[in-house]
């Protein structure tokens, strides 16, 4: 669709360098005149006005980090690069990553008082373009390293590659790489009408598009049309993709597409779904205007919030 890109985490552009992810020594060079971004347990640093917050590589805070993962150039050559403290236990806090509107910030005694760990999703929308995908990429791939240690063919410990690209294992020789996961996420219409449904779990009022993972050996139509027929019983016919967004909770790509319902019996998979319901576009306007009697606004700079408004202001195409 037209302006796809400009959902929260579309690409800004950044020049990932790839090629020099297997060059330390530029690296290193790079390194010493660059910008590291603190991740801490899924929370990136940022200072108290809502941009992110780099600091120097040199920086003490640093003295404990795990490796550096490179996340690329900008045109005036400054290198920008992610590291993980989540073994820095703080005196007050658990620190434990909360699913849902984590407002806390969290200070760090070696940093200046005005900078804090905060939920990316919390923050997101404040973030530039170019800041959101250095965000995205810098957490996405600190986690992977966090619960990928060990190798998968082998279970011994693997050690990082191509600056934070790749995982080897010294043990049995085999390669492992970043994952991302393909999530499909459906705007499901019929004529004027679109299906939202909620989870049991999420806070009250919160309703969204459907959204499921996509299974091996499985196309995107084919997950759209699965997960809309298992989860609200209603039969979809044409999908088509609309745009994506990287989802960094953990590590997920959401695919938004566009499906066709052939019929609106809902029946709801309790399993899987709380409740699931039609609202015409009224009903919608009134949800975004936070009007609506049952149905919350969306979260902002989710690509449910992006779909849904495109198709209030009909965009889609
Ligand atoms: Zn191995």
């Amino acid at each position: 669709m037209r302006g796809g890109e400009e959902v929260t985490f579309g690409t800004s552009g950044l020049d990932r360098a790839a090629a020099l992810r297997g060059q330390p020594e530029v690296l290193a060079g790079l390194q010493a005149h660059g910008r590291v971004l603190p991740v801490w347990r899924g929370k990136p640093l940022f200072r108290a006005e809502g941009a992110l917050g780099w600091v120097p590589a040199d920086h003490k805070v640093l003295a404990d980090a795990a490796p550096l993962v490179f996340l690329g150039l900008e045109e005036d050559g400054q290198a920008s690069f992610a590291a993980d403290l989540s073994n820095w236990e703080p005196e007050s806090g658990s620190g434990a990553e909360q699913s849902f509107f984590d407002q806390s910030r969290q200070p760090h005694p070696a940093l200046d008082a005005s900078l804090a760990f905060e939920d990316l999703r919390n923050a997101m929308m404040r973030l530039s373009p170019r800041d959101a995908e250095l965000a995205a990429t810098a957490r996405a791939l600190v986690h992977w390293h966090r619960s990928h240690g060990f190798c998968a063919a082998c279970g011994a410990a693997s050690a990082v590659e191509q600056a934070g690209w790749q995982r080897k294992c010294p043990a049995c020789g085999a390669h492992h790489f970043p994952r991302t996961d393909p999530v499909v996420i459906m705007l499901i219409t019929k004529g004027n009408r679109v299906l939202l449904g909620r989870n049991a779990v999420w806070p009250e009022g919160m309703y969204s598009l459907l959204a499921g993972f996509v299974e091996p050996g499985e196309t995107v139509e084919a997950a759209v049309r699965r997960e809309v027929l298992e989860e609200a019983g209603v039969p979809v016919g044409p999908v088509r993709y609309l745009a994506s967004q990287p989802w960094p909770f953990p590590a997920s790509l959401m695919l938004g597409c566009h499906g066709e319902a052939l019929d609106e019996a809902i029946t709801v998979d309790p399993s899987e779904l709380e409740d699931a319901l039609w609202l015409d576009r009224q009903a919608v306007l009134q949800v975004f205007s936070g009007r609506h009697p049952v149905v919350r606004p969306p979260r902002k700079g989710a690509i449910a919030e992006f779909l849904l408004r495109n198709w209030l202001a009909d965009r889609l195409d």
